[in-house]
Protein backbone atom coordinates (compact mmCIF):
# COMPACT_ATOMS: atom_id res chain seq x y z
CA UNK A 1 0.00 0.00 0.00
CA UNK A 2 1.19 3.68 -0.71
CA UNK A 3 0.16 7.02 0.76
CA UNK A 4 0.16 9.82 -1.70
CA UNK A 5 0.26 13.38 -0.14
CA UNK A 6 0.48 16.61 -1.36
CA UNK A 7 0.45 20.67 -0.45
CA UNK A 8 1.71 20.81 3.15
CA UNK A 9 2.64 24.62 3.01
CA UNK A 10 4.48 23.82 6.03
CA UNK A 11 1.71 22.94 8.52
CA UNK A 12 3.56 21.20 10.57
CA UNK A 13 0.72 19.58 12.60
CA UNK A 14 -1.22 18.45 10.15
CA UNK A 15 1.64 16.52 8.61
CA UNK A 16 2.19 15.15 11.99
CA UNK A 17 -1.07 14.27 12.12
CA UNK A 18 -1.48 12.62 8.58
CA UNK A 19 1.96 10.89 9.35
CA UNK A 20 0.28 9.36 12.40
CA UNK A 21 -3.02 8.18 10.30
CA UNK A 22 -0.22 6.71 7.98
CA UNK A 23 1.17 4.69 10.42
CA UNK A 24 -2.37 2.81 11.01
CA UNK A 25 -2.03 1.16 7.80
CA UNK A 26 0.36 -1.46 6.21
CA UNK A 27 1.97 1.71 4.11
CA UNK A 28 5.54 0.98 2.51
CA UNK A 29 6.11 4.30 0.84
CA UNK A 30 4.93 7.41 1.17
CA UNK A 31 4.83 9.63 -2.39
CA UNK A 32 4.40 13.37 -1.59
CA UNK A 33 3.60 15.79 -5.44
CA UNK A 34 5.03 18.99 -3.69
CA UNK A 35 4.62 22.41 -1.95
CA UNK A 36 5.72 21.37 1.29
CA UNK A 37 6.45 24.82 2.39
CA UNK A 38 4.95 28.12 1.30
CA UNK A 39 2.30 29.84 3.61
CA UNK A 40 2.33 27.88 6.95
CA UNK A 41 4.60 28.69 9.56
CA UNK A 42 6.94 24.98 10.20
CA UNK A 43 8.87 25.02 7.22
CA UNK A 44 12.30 23.46 8.22
CA UNK A 45 11.03 21.02 9.78
CA UNK A 46 8.09 19.69 7.30
CA UNK A 47 10.97 19.55 4.61
CA UNK A 48 12.85 17.93 7.43
CA UNK A 49 9.64 15.12 7.73
CA UNK A 50 9.02 14.83 4.12
CA UNK A 51 12.93 13.32 3.29
CA UNK A 52 11.37 9.97 4.67
CA UNK A 53 9.38 9.81 1.59
CA UNK A 54 10.18 7.80 -1.28
CA UNK A 55 9.46 10.19 -3.43
CA UNK A 56 9.07 14.28 -2.78
CA UNK A 57 8.13 16.57 -6.74
CA UNK A 58 9.03 19.90 -6.55
CA UNK A 59 5.34 22.04 -6.04
CA UNK A 60 5.30 25.87 -7.51
CA UNK A 61 6.16 27.22 -3.68
CA UNK A 62 8.92 24.90 -3.22
CA UNK A 63 10.62 26.48 -6.19
CA UNK A 64 9.37 30.01 -5.38
CA UNK A 65 11.47 29.75 -2.08
CA UNK A 66 14.57 28.21 -4.20
CA UNK A 67 15.10 30.87 -6.50
CA UNK A 68 12.67 33.99 -7.78
CA UNK A 69 9.55 33.48 -7.06
CA UNK A 70 6.89 34.32 -10.26
CA UNK A 71 3.42 34.73 -10.43
CA UNK A 72 2.49 34.65 -6.73
CA UNK A 73 -0.25 36.73 -5.24
CA UNK A 74 1.40 39.65 -2.50
CA UNK A 75 0.82 37.53 0.48
CA UNK A 76 1.69 34.08 -0.80
CA UNK A 77 4.92 36.11 -2.54
CA UNK A 78 5.32 37.56 1.09
CA UNK A 79 5.11 34.38 3.00
CA UNK A 80 7.85 32.92 0.08
CA UNK A 81 10.56 35.59 1.11
CA UNK A 82 9.60 34.58 5.17
CA UNK A 83 10.09 31.04 3.84
CA UNK A 84 13.18 31.71 1.97
CA UNK A 85 14.61 33.25 5.11
CA UNK A 86 13.49 30.68 7.51
CA UNK A 87 15.40 28.04 5.51
CA UNK A 88 18.57 30.06 5.26
CA UNK A 89 19.10 31.55 8.68
CA UNK A 90 18.31 29.31 10.95
CA UNK A 91 20.33 29.09 14.43
CA UNK A 92 21.22 25.05 13.22
CA UNK A 93 24.43 23.98 11.71
CA UNK A 94 25.41 24.80 8.52
CA UNK A 95 25.57 21.49 7.23
CA UNK A 96 21.70 20.94 8.18
CA UNK A 97 20.84 23.98 6.41
CA UNK A 98 22.52 22.89 2.96
CA UNK A 99 20.98 19.54 3.51
CA UNK A 100 17.34 21.06 2.81
CA UNK A 101 18.33 23.58 0.51
CA UNK A 102 20.47 20.53 -1.31
CA UNK A 103 17.10 18.55 -0.77
CA UNK A 104 14.66 20.98 -2.37
CA UNK A 105 16.79 21.55 -4.91
CA UNK A 106 17.22 18.22 -6.48
CA UNK A 107 13.30 17.57 -6.48
CA UNK A 108 12.23 16.20 -9.83
CA UNK A 109 9.21 17.61 -11.25
CA UNK A 110 7.73 14.35 -12.48
CA UNK A 111 7.80 10.42 -11.48
CA UNK A 112 5.83 7.54 -13.42
CA UNK A 113 5.91 3.99 -12.16
CA UNK A 114 3.84 1.73 -13.15
CA UNK A 115 1.42 3.40 -15.41
CA UNK A 116 1.44 5.39 -12.81
CA UNK A 117 2.16 9.42 -13.52
CA UNK A 118 2.82 11.61 -10.24
CA UNK A 119 2.81 15.95 -11.18
CA UNK A 120 2.03 18.61 -8.53
CA UNK A 121 0.13 20.09 -10.71
CA UNK A 122 -0.99 18.80 -14.36
CA UNK A 123 0.75 16.41 -17.10
CA UNK A 124 0.80 18.73 -19.21
CA UNK A 125 2.76 21.23 -17.03
CA UNK A 126 3.71 19.57 -13.85
CA UNK A 127 4.84 22.38 -12.03
CA UNK A 128 1.96 24.73 -12.94
CA UNK A 129 -1.12 24.03 -14.43
CA UNK A 130 -4.38 23.97 -12.16
CA UNK A 131 -6.96 21.39 -13.19
CA UNK A 132 -9.89 22.63 -11.34
CA UNK A 133 -13.18 20.61 -11.11
CA UNK A 134 -15.03 23.19 -13.67
CA UNK A 135 -12.23 22.26 -16.30
CA UNK A 136 -14.45 19.21 -16.76
CA UNK A 137 -16.13 21.46 -19.38
CA UNK A 138 -12.79 22.66 -20.98
CA UNK A 139 -12.76 19.76 -23.50
CA UNK A 140 -9.83 21.17 -25.18
CA UNK A 141 -7.96 21.93 -22.24
CA UNK A 142 -9.13 18.60 -20.82
CA UNK A 143 -8.42 16.07 -24.30
CA UNK A 144 -4.70 17.71 -24.41
CA UNK A 145 -3.93 16.45 -20.64
CA UNK A 146 -5.55 13.41 -20.85
CA UNK A 147 -3.77 12.81 -24.09
CA UNK A 148 -0.67 12.76 -21.85
CA UNK A 149 -1.62 10.31 -19.59
CA UNK A 150 -0.52 6.72 -20.24
CA UNK A 151 -3.33 5.67 -17.59
CA UNK A 152 -3.60 7.37 -14.13
CA UNK A 153 -1.95 10.45 -12.88
CA UNK A 154 -2.18 11.45 -9.67
CA UNK A 155 -1.38 15.51 -8.45
CA UNK A 156 -2.38 18.32 -6.30
CA UNK A 157 -1.56 21.75 -6.75
CA UNK A 158 -5.53 23.29 -6.23
CA UNK A 159 -5.72 21.92 -3.02
CA UNK A 160 -9.30 20.31 -4.34
CA UNK A 161 -9.84 16.82 -3.77
CA UNK A 162 -11.43 14.47 -6.32
CA UNK A 163 -11.44 11.85 -9.49
CA UNK A 164 -11.48 13.10 -12.89
CA UNK A 165 -12.72 10.90 -15.37
CA UNK A 166 -12.89 10.41 -19.23
CA UNK A 167 -15.41 8.76 -20.73
CA UNK A 168 -14.49 7.17 -24.26
CA UNK A 169 -16.07 7.11 -26.68
CA UNK A 170 -18.20 9.94 -26.25
CA UNK A 171 -15.17 12.23 -25.08
CA UNK A 172 -16.71 13.56 -21.79
CA UNK A 173 -15.14 14.36 -18.62
CA UNK A 174 -16.40 13.27 -15.38
CA UNK A 175 -15.15 14.78 -11.62
CA UNK A 176 -16.42 13.21 -8.59
CA UNK A 177 -15.39 14.64 -5.28
CA UNK A 178 -14.47 12.72 -2.01
CA UNK A 179 -18.13 12.60 -0.28
CA UNK A 180 -19.74 11.83 -4.32
CA UNK A 181 -17.89 8.33 -4.11
CA UNK A 182 -17.83 7.73 -0.80
CA UNK A 183 -14.35 8.25 -0.05
CA UNK A 184 -13.42 5.11 -2.48
CA UNK A 185 -12.25 5.02 -5.75
CA UNK A 186 -11.50 1.47 -7.73
CA UNK A 187 -9.42 2.32 -10.96
CA UNK A 188 -11.05 0.60 -13.86
CA UNK A 189 -8.58 0.83 -16.74
CA UNK A 190 -10.38 4.25 -18.09
CA UNK A 191 -8.00 7.59 -18.09
CA UNK A 192 -7.98 8.92 -14.45
CA UNK A 193 -6.53 11.68 -13.13
CA UNK A 194 -6.91 11.67 -9.08
CA UNK A 195 -6.34 15.22 -7.05
CA UNK A 196 -5.40 13.82 -3.93
CA UNK A 197 -5.58 17.10 -2.38
CA UNK A 198 -4.08 19.30 0.58
CA UNK A 199 -2.40 17.89 3.71
CA UNK A 200 -1.81 21.07 5.24
CA UNK A 201 -4.08 23.87 3.39
CA UNK A 202 -7.27 22.14 1.93
CA UNK A 203 -9.98 24.16 -0.34
CA UNK A 204 -12.99 22.01 -1.10
CA UNK A 205 -14.48 23.18 2.56
CA UNK A 206 -13.23 20.32 4.75
CA UNK A 207 -10.59 21.86 7.09
CA UNK A 208 -9.41 18.42 7.93
CA UNK A 209 -5.72 17.54 6.10
CA UNK A 210 -6.26 15.07 2.82
CA UNK A 211 -4.31 12.67 1.45
CA UNK A 212 -5.35 9.21 -0.17
CA UNK A 213 -3.93 5.62 0.40
CA UNK A 214 -3.56 3.92 -3.35
CA UNK A 215 -3.85 -0.02 -2.14
CA UNK A 216 -3.19 -2.44 -6.19
CA UNK A 217 -6.34 -0.69 -7.94
CA UNK A 218 -8.20 1.34 -5.55
CA UNK A 219 -7.81 4.64 -4.25
CA UNK A 220 -9.33 5.97 -0.63
CA UNK A 221 -9.08 8.93 0.62
CA UNK A 222 -8.95 10.09 4.20
CA UNK A 223 -9.34 13.09 6.04
CA UNK A 224 -7.59 13.30 9.17
CA UNK A 225 -8.45 16.06 12.16
CA UNK A 226 -5.37 18.07 13.85
CA UNK A 227 -4.42 20.82 15.98
CA UNK A 228 -5.97 23.76 13.68
CA UNK A 229 -5.33 25.83 16.86
CA UNK A 230 -2.22 25.92 17.33
CA UNK A 231 -1.13 26.22 13.66
CA UNK A 232 -3.47 29.17 13.54
CA UNK A 233 -1.70 31.11 16.60
CA UNK A 234 1.78 30.44 14.76
CA UNK A 235 0.39 32.19 11.37
CA UNK A 236 -1.05 34.94 13.47
CA UNK A 237 2.34 35.24 15.71
CA UNK A 238 4.44 36.08 12.27
CA UNK A 239 4.43 39.61 10.94
CA UNK A 240 5.46 38.18 7.38
CA UNK A 241 2.06 35.26 7.52
CA UNK A 242 -0.99 37.88 6.65
CA UNK A 243 -3.86 36.17 9.26
CA UNK A 244 -5.93 35.55 6.47
CA UNK A 245 -3.55 32.31 5.71
CA UNK A 246 -4.32 31.36 9.67
CA UNK A 247 -8.32 32.13 8.91
CA UNK A 248 -8.41 29.71 6.00
CA UNK A 249 -6.97 27.18 7.47
CA UNK A 250 -10.62 27.03 9.69
CA UNK A 251 -13.06 27.65 6.72
CA UNK A 252 -10.72 25.12 4.01
CA UNK A 253 -10.91 27.58 1.79
ZN1 LIG B 1 -0.13 24.24 -3.07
Amino acid sequence: MKAIISDIHSNLEALQAVLKDIEKYPVTDIYCLGDVVGYGPNPRECVDLVMKCKIVLLGNHDQGALFDPDGFNPSAERAIFWTRDQLESSNETRPLREKRWEFLAERPRTFREDGFLFVHGSARNPLNEYVFPEDIYNQRKMERIFALVERYCFQGHTHVPGIFIEQVPDDLYQFSSPEEIEYVHRLDGRKTLCNVGSVGQPRDGDWRACYVLLDNDTIRYRRVEYDIDTTIRKIYAVPELENFLGDRLRDGR
